[in-house]
This record gives C-alpha cells, structure tokens and sequence, in this order.
C-alpha cells in the first residue's frame, strides 16, 4: 500500500498534471487513493499525498460508513463565493498541525467521474471547504500557506521538527 507523502516533499509543492484518459492505471491509482485515506482517517486525499502529480482527488461520501466515496478528476471550479469563514482545518500530509483557514462557504464543483462523464456537486457546507483544501493541493498549495500569522507562530516548532526530518532522510 503506497502511505501519505509528508511535507515538505517536492511532489506537494508541484502544480498537478490534468489527466488525459481514464484508464486502468487511473482506476488503480484512486483505488488506492481510497484506502489510504480511509486508512488515514482522512475525508479527503490528493493525488499529490500518496506521491503522483495528477489531477485527481477523492473524498469520503455522505452516508454513515463512507462507503460512496466520491472521485474528482480534473475538478475545477465553477463558483466559490459567500463570505469568507476561517475554520480549524488539518491535512494528512501535515501531520500533528491544526490552524484556522478562511474560505469561501457556497462552491460548485465540475470534474469527471470514473466512468469518464462529467459531472457538477455544490455544496454549501463542509464539502466545500474539503474541495477547496484538496483543489490547493493539485496546485501546490498547504493549509500552512493559508493559515494567519498566529497560527503559523503556534505551529512552528512542529514545522520546524517535520521539516527537518526530511533534510535527515
Ligand atoms: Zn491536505
């Protein structure tokens, strides 16, 4: 099983290349996609995370098991508004830090499914914060690059403690 790539690897601070054709290789990569994240505990996990820069990110489904997940191929956004909100958000591959992060409450979302076809959601709740979040990992982007000053400031030790990690690697 491939595991969660951790800040501060490359592959997460690269722009993710569009998926041209939904093929075997796709359908096996958000296989296991979906059982990292759900090994993770995670409601949303990127291609980028488990180390493959493509468009493509998954989410867990609304009912009680998280059983439908949802799978998102070169998602874009068709609108994001509403006034910004900062909520408490993690991220798998930044483990152990936690900050606000302000984002928009109302988007709607286009991508392709696994069967090929496109398809639309909205969401004006948790979703939409989870799609923007995982939306900014397929362009190189972290919660910590969102977060306020004072977050950031609460988080540094353990930045620095992960960051350095990886140098020792
Ligand atoms: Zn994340």
């Amino acid at each position: 099983m491939r595991t969660i790539v951790i800040h501060p690897h490359s592959v997460l601070r690269q722009c993710a290349q569009p998926v041209a054709k939904i093929d075997a290789s796709i359908e096996s990569l958000v296989a296991q996609m979906i059982e990292v994240m759900h090994a993770e505990g995670g409601i949303g996990l990127a291609a980028p995370q488990i180390g493959v820069s493509k468009r493509i990110f998954v989410t867990v489904g609304q009912s009680e098991d998280g059983g439908d997940e949802k799978v998102f191929v070169n998602p874009k956004f068709l609108l994001i508004d509403g006034v910004l909100g900062a909520q408490e958000e993690g991220c798998l591959s930044l483990p152990e830090i936690r900050g606000s992060v302000r984002r928009q409450p109302h988007a709607v979302i286009e991508a392709t499914g696994l069967n090929g076809e496109l398809f639309t959601m909205e969401s004006a709740e948790l979703m939409a914060r989870c799609w923007q979040h995982e939306v900014d990992h397929l362009d190189g982007i972290l919660i910590i690059d969102r977060m306020s000053p004072i977050d950031r400031l609460v988080n540094r030790k353990r930045l620095r403690i992960l960051e350095s990690a990886q140098e020792r690697e």
